[in-house]
């Protein structure tokens, strides 16, 4: 059995994780402390899934099926979800969910008064933001409930083989990271339980594959599903219950017969081939105000280098006359919210929804209409867990877990289990902004 001693140690290599190891390393935390990031095992699925679920993984998980990373996800949940009629889904991989992620990242939502931590941010991450000339509605929309949004995505740190950023993969960034700080990346294994002593000074971590990594102070950063499961198996989460908010997410498909016209006017002019390289497939998005709630409409093309279609689909998705819509519904009417089961004998269960009503379609349809957009009809309403910003499943349990560690705080929770309130828009920099506030508070904590 391995036996390792560390002063700090990350677990997970999602977002969060990138976000904490960042920020310890921005105050130079790696200078004087040894700290080690257990990343995940890149092949925890030894079994095969059958038939009925891979149609499942197909059709609610496209992008993550697609990639043919089936050995990454948690087989066992992906049945719980499935039996619970749910599109949850827990990978226990190198970067996370954030590995497949569309990168969206929306500061000014968040930015009221801007203080330290959203400066750290905008000064020290790396994004991107769309140029108008990628917008597919141009000029000013004209209704008087929307307003446009920028988009600004998350991106890599390095350029590609054909001199283009990415999108942010955290497992990536963490590594080079970690290469550059003599910090240890510890891959191939994830973390069973662990077992807390007060009176110990290290935390031992202990790995599915045997070995034990002592730690004095833990960032646990392994999601909003990874977290719960490691302290229920440690013992410190007593009750196998948790609650998992989430967006109500809307698809609808469009029709834009302008990308016709649009694209014969480049055939005519010679200028098919001047295609702008984006970053990502979300192109615009607006905020809408309507009945008293936020909704954020993303309007993104068909990524087809991503997700197969058959050959007339491409030919209209890359004119653009095929494109999508998608909606997420702010909380302001209540949460949306499941009750899941860790240990995973009771099914998912819906708590409090409140779905679109008569009054926002009509606005929503309005807005489309006045685009020149049209609707195509499909079933809009997305299960439970497909906007993958799903949060705050330990957010009523934080005060049990401390209470367990009493005054000596040294596991600390990082990732989007803790994250209380998600506006209307995609979660990423609300994400990296409450991590940085907690390691901030812990490390001033640890340093009295
Ligand atoms: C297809 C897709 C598109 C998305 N688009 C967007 C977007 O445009 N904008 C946005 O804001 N968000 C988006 N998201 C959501 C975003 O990716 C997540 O909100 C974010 O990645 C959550 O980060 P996290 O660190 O909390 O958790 P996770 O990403 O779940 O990371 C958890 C980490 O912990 C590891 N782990 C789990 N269990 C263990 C264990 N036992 N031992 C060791 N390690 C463990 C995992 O391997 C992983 O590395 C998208 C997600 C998907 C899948």
């Amino acid at each position: 059995m391995k036996k390792l001693d560390y002063d700090i140690t990350v677990i997970g290599s999602g977002l969060s994780s990138y976000a904490c190891l960042k920020y310890l390393i921005l105050n130079k935390a790696h200078i004087g402390n040894k700290i080690c990031v257990i990343a995940g095992d890149i092949n925890i699925n030894k079994n095969h899934i059958n038939s009925e679920i891979t149609t499942y993984l197909k059709n609610s998980h496209r992008v993550i099926y697609d990639a043919n990373n089936i050995n990454e996800i948690d087989t066992e949940y992906l049945n719980y979800s499935y039996r619970s009629n749910k599109n949850i889904i827990s990978i226990k991989s190198i970067g996370g969910l954030g590995k497949y992620w569309g990168g969206g990242f929306f500061p000014k939502l968040v930015l009221g008064d801007k203080n330290d931590i959203d400066s750290l941010i905008l000064n020290n991450f790396d994004y991107v933001c769309n140029k108008s000339n990628s917008n597919l509605i141009k000029g000013k929309n004209k209704t008087a409930y929307a307003k446009e949004i920028e988009c600004c995505f998350m991106r890599s740190s390095y350029l590609n083989k054909i001199g283009n950023y990415e999108i942010l993969n955290p497992g990536k960034e963490i590594r080079i990271l970690c290469k550059k700080n003599n910090i240890d990346f510890i891959i191939n294994t994830s973390v069973n339980k662990l077992s807390y002593i007060q009176s110990n000074k290290y935390i031992s971590i202990v790995c599915y594959d045997k070995s034990v990594i002592e730690s004095g102070l833990i960032f646990l950063g392994a999601g909003v599903i990874g977290t719960p499961e490691i302290l229920f198996r440690s013992n410190i989460l007593k009750k196998s219950r948790i609650t998992i908010n989430d967006h109500l997410l809307y698809r609808i498909p469009i029709l834009r017969p302008l990308g016709f016209i649009k694209y014969f006017y480049r055939y005519l002019t010679n200028r098919r081939g001047k295609v702008n390289h984006s970053i990502s497939s979300l192109k615009q998005a607006f905020k809408l105000n309507i009945s008293g709630r936020t909704l954020f409409l993303g309007l993104y093309t068909l990524d087809i280098s991503r997700i197969k279609v058959n050959l007339f689909l491409e030919l209209l998705c890359k004119m653009e006359v095929i494109i999508f819509s998608q909606i997420y519904v702010g909380s302001e009417k209540g949460s949306y919210s499941c009750d899941c089961s860790i240990d995973l004998k009771n099914n998912a269960k819906l708590t409090n929804y409140k779905y679109l009503s008569f009054n926002e379609w009509i606005h929503i349809l309005l807005f489309f209409i006045k685009s020149l957009m049209i609707p195509i009809p499909y079933k809009f309403r997305l299960p439970f867990g497909s906007s993958y910003h799903l949060h705050g499943s330990l957010t009523n349990k934080i005060g049990a877990i401390k209470n367990f560690q009493q005054d000596d705080q040294r596991i600390i929770i990082i990732d989007s289990s803790v994250l209380k309130e998600i506006g209307p828009e995609p979660t990423s920099y609300r994400i990296i902004k409450n991590t940085i506030s907690i390691v901030s508070k812990s490390m001033r904590f640890n340093s009295q």
